[in-house]
């Protein structure tokens, strides 16, 4: 079966890791790698700080969680994401607010965001879906128009650009994930990255259980243990050496399947619009009418064949969790419901050789064909 992802793992980050272990500096304080992580993490993104967590589910809630956001306050996002970008917001009991998805490069309609800022509104949530980035300009407008803070959910996006900027680099705040299927992994792991000095400063405290600085064991606000461990920034380390060339080959396997697909009748494929430069997080593609089978059929078709392939997120919207809480009542988002109904990923990783491209193209043109 060829995986739809798979971890790029090299010598180095075997050899960091147990240097971790020999050295015994195996926990989340202290250690070297950690702040050598992020380092060379924030840096990449154009950033003064960054701190790293246990996940990217974690990094967005200690992101909102140091802007103070909580109870009463309601932030904009987009329906068709991880779910982890809704339950970050809702974990600090914020209410999330959803602008529908747009047509071409599957990000929230920045269009429509305007019309959601209420009096309670307190910051945008961009998430740049399957590595493409947010058309950002618009939404740092409209978030300085009405005083709100931007965070991007940059969990996909890697090394991704927006007129040459990095994701992650360009709101007030960005979130990553270093989870196994990401553009670079730490097994499980996340990072906060700003240019925010207090924001930071903050960040860093609640993922420490806030200890006070005067008196240790004393605590002044409720704190979360969010630190990632010295074994994971190991792992991230040594991934840092070779983003450039993970990023180099993504582009090229993206690509690859343009070329072929492009052929294809009823496939839409992945955006990338002239002012961006996606990552590719997935190969994503949609399937339309014209194909000769729906989405779930050429899912199973393809894995009959040996190829696994993953369908797009349920939105937001769709989610019973969240329809529980009575949020989103009568909200409703047609284009990331179509885009959830039509879409699927095509293995996607570094580690994917030009020979497997092909043959996952050979197999859905015959497919098309029959
Ligand atoms: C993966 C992902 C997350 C969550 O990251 P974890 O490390 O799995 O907690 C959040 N947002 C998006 C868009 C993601 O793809």
């Amino acid at each position: 079966m060829i995986p739809v992802s798979e971890p790029d793992i090299g010598e180095e980050e075997i050899s960091y890791v147990v240097d971790c272990l020999r050295t015994g500096m195996i926990s989340g304080s202290g250690g070297e790698y950690i702040q050598k992580f992020e380092d060379m993490f924030s840096s990449y993104c154009g950033r003064r700080f960054g701190i790293t967590t246990t996940s990217g589910t974690t990094a967005l809630h200690l992101a909102i969680a140091a802007l103070g956001i909580g109870k009463g306050d309601e932030v904009i996002m987009p329906p068709l994401t991880n779910m982890a970008t809704a339950f970050a917001i809702v974990y600090t009991g914020a209410t999330p607010v959803l602008v529908d998805s747009e047509p071409e490069t599957w990000n929230m309609d920045v269009t429509k965001i305007e019309e959601k800022v209420t009096g309670r509104s307190r910051a945008i949530l961009p998430v740049h879906i399957y590595g493409h980035p947010c058309d950002m300009d618009p939404i740092l407008d409209i978030a300085s128009g009405h005083g709100l803070s931007v965070v991007e959910d940059a969990a996909e996006a890697h090394g991704a650009t927006y007129k040459g900027i990095k994701a992650g680099g360009i709101g007030d705040i960005g979130c990553f994930s270093f989870y196994a299927n990401k553009i670079i992994t730490t097994g499980e792991g996340g990072m906060v990255v700003t240019d925010d000095s207090d924001v930071a400063d903050r960040a860093r405290d609640l993922r420490n259980l806030a200890y006070s600085k005067e008196r240790r064991f004393l605590h002044e606000s409720v704190g979360f243990n969010y630190r990632m461990t010295n074994l994971q920034a190991a792992i991230g380390v040594a991934q840092m050496a070779r983003i450039d060339d993970v990023v180099a080959r993504r582009r090229r396997l993206a690509a690859l399947y343009n070329s072929r697909l492009r052929e294809v009748g009823g496939i839409v494929l992945p955006p990338e619009k002239p002012w961006a430069e996606s990552v590719y997080w997935m190969y994503a593609i949609l399937i339309g009418d014209e194909f000769g089978m729906n989405r779930d059929e050429l899912m199973s078709a393809l894995r009959e064949r040996g190829i696994d392939t993953r369908t797009f997120f349920i939105p937001a919207n769709q989610q019973p969790a969240l329809r529980e809480m009575a949020l989103f009542a009568g909200e409703e988002c047609p284009v990331a419901d179509d885009l959830s109904r039509r879409g699927l990923y095509l293995p996607t990783s570094s580690k994917l050789t030009d020979e497997q491209v092909s043959f996952v193209c050979d197999t859905i043109e015959e497919l098309a064909a029959s």
